[in-house]
């Protein structure tokens, strides 16, 4: 295993509290004796066994049957015949889970699929970086300001973003609030998804409340095309009841496992353990070591998995997360994420798509363009540039293109909001914007009109690559 800058190291392996939740089963609690990096440390031992005991009993988020669902369209995709669409916050905060910015974010999503679906005649797998995604990896434990150094920012599931002792506690009662702030968010999301608010022949309502930009208008064109051919479907006498109601599953980086070790149960049909925090859950750049926690915890639970692939992963490794992950190569079990950066992406990614194509095993591949093209913008503030972003994917799709292989989805860090955070775009935002626009409490995120530019342009590569 490549040696990551921040892998598990003594310091950062704080004495992990064995509070399990309920659901026995063996091996749920092996990551307990392994490496793990990236915990946090909890402050009060009470309120952790309340909070790991409460989170053991209360309801699960989503369904066995829904995780396995999720399975099977992921295998669709690994086999070309369908497109995966990831996306939302960096980090989720539980003071911006308002009802309007949760379905601005929905909405965006639901716009960026359907520009895929038309420009690409593929099914989209519609899935939110959303209720759950609160647990941050940092590059470093502490964070100094004007001489003042405190813990780091973790997510809102460990401690708050406020620079003061108090707040930046690693507080296991957030925990709790994580949990009820994700099912808040799920049942908007299952309230627009399934309510008849994401019905396909409402897709120009989708538009409205954003203002209007090159983007918005391009997207009004496509709208009324897609209205057109369903009128047209309806006076031959189709029956579009198929359209009422969208699938839209939930995900989010698997990072804290105290939580998700918590929210584990058993299925009662098949008496196997699935993580009902998430539809699907992945492993970070910085926790996916070989023989540490985060990969042996996700090895034992039946959720599709995905893991991210930054530019010093190896063949072996690739082969080797395969081999633990995925040992009865199962179709849509994994899902490999690779964030290489603009830069590294037609170096580094062909060696790896070929080991793994030749070993025979199918994986899912998808493109994160944004987390290997961050960078800091001359007046201080974390940014991506839209370009890089593109580039990155424009990569992916040509290495893909040599390989034979299908790239079968993308994942983005995105906001349905007007705000300031990545530069450039056709309505190209400056550094200056960040100064009143810039709101991400950790990466920063393409904003609605940058999300759906990016998918209009990944929806040419994707028709051009079939
Ligand atoms: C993230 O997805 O926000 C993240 C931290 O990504 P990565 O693990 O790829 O760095
Ligand atoms: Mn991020």
């Amino acid at each position: 295993m490549t040696d990551l800058s921040t892998a598990a190291t003594p310091t950062d392996n704080p004495t992990v509290l064995t509070v399990s939740g309920p659901a026995e089963y063996p091996g749920l609690d092996e990551w307990r004796n392994l490496p793990i990096s990236q915990q946090p440390t909890w402050a009060d031992p009470d309120v952790y066994a309340a909070s790991i005991k409460e989170l053991g009993s209360v309801p699960p988020l989503v369904f066995a049957g829904e995780v396995d669902v999720l399975r099977e369209r992921l295998a669709q995709a690994a086999q070309g015949k369908a497109f995966l669409l990831q996306g939302g916050d960096c980090a989720e905060t539980f003071e911006a889970a308002t009802a309007d910015r949760i379905s601005a974010r929905v909405k965006t999503i639901l716009q960026m699929a359907v520009v895929l679906t038309y420009g690409a005649s593929l099914p989209v797998i519609k899935m939110g970086r959303m209720a759950g995604q609160f647990a941050k990896p940092r590059s470093s434990n502490d964070e100094t300001r004007d001489g003042v150094t405190l813990p780091a920012y973790r997510g809102d599931i460990v401690n708050g973003y406020e620079f003061t002792p108090e707040s930046r506690r690693h507080d296991a009662s957030r925990m709790l609030r994580a949990y009820h702030t994700s099912a808040s968010t799920l049942n908007l999301i299952r309230a627009f998804t399934q309510g008849g608010f994401a019905d396909l022949r409402a897709v120009h309502t989708w538009n409205r409340g954003f203002t209007a930009n090159p983007a918005h208008a391009r997207y009004e064109t496509l709208a009324k095309d897609i209205d057109r051919a369903i009128k047209f479907m309806a006076s031959c006498g189709a029956d579009f009841d198929a359209l009422k109601t969208v699938e839209f599953f939930a995900s989010h980086e698997a990072l804290l496992l105290d939580y998700e070790r918590a929210l584990t149960r058993i299925d009662s049909r098949t008496g196997l353990p699935y993580d009902t925090s998430g539809h699907f859950l992945w492993i970070g750049e910085r926790t996916r070591g070989l023989d540490q926690a985060h990969v042996d915890f996700l090895s034992r639970v039946r959720n599709p998995i995905g893991v991210k692939l930054g530019p010093t992963t190896s063949a072996e490794d690739a082969l080797a997360l395969i081999d633990k992950l995925d040992p009865n190569r199962e179709p849509g079990r994994l899902t490999f994420i690779t964030r290489m950066g603009a830069k590294n992406i037609r170096e580094k990614l062909p060696d790896l798509v070929e080991k793994v194509t030749s070993s025979g095993a199918r994986v899912l591949w998808v493109t994160d363009p944004m987390h290997g093209n961050t960078v800091t913008s001359p007046n201080g503030y974390k940014t991506r540039n839209f370009d890089d972003v593109m580039d990155e994917v424009r990569g992916f799709f040509e290495v893909h293109r040599d390989q034979g292989t299908f790239p079968g989805g993308l994942h983005v860090e995105m906001t349905g909001d007007d705000v300031a955070e990545c530069l450039g775009g056709a309505d190209p935002i400056d550094q200056e914007a960040f100064l009143t626009g810039y709101e991400s409490v950790c990466d920063p995120r393409l904003n609605h009109k940058q999300s759906l530019e990016m998918a209009f342009l990944v929806a040419g590569a994707l028709a051009h690559s079939r």
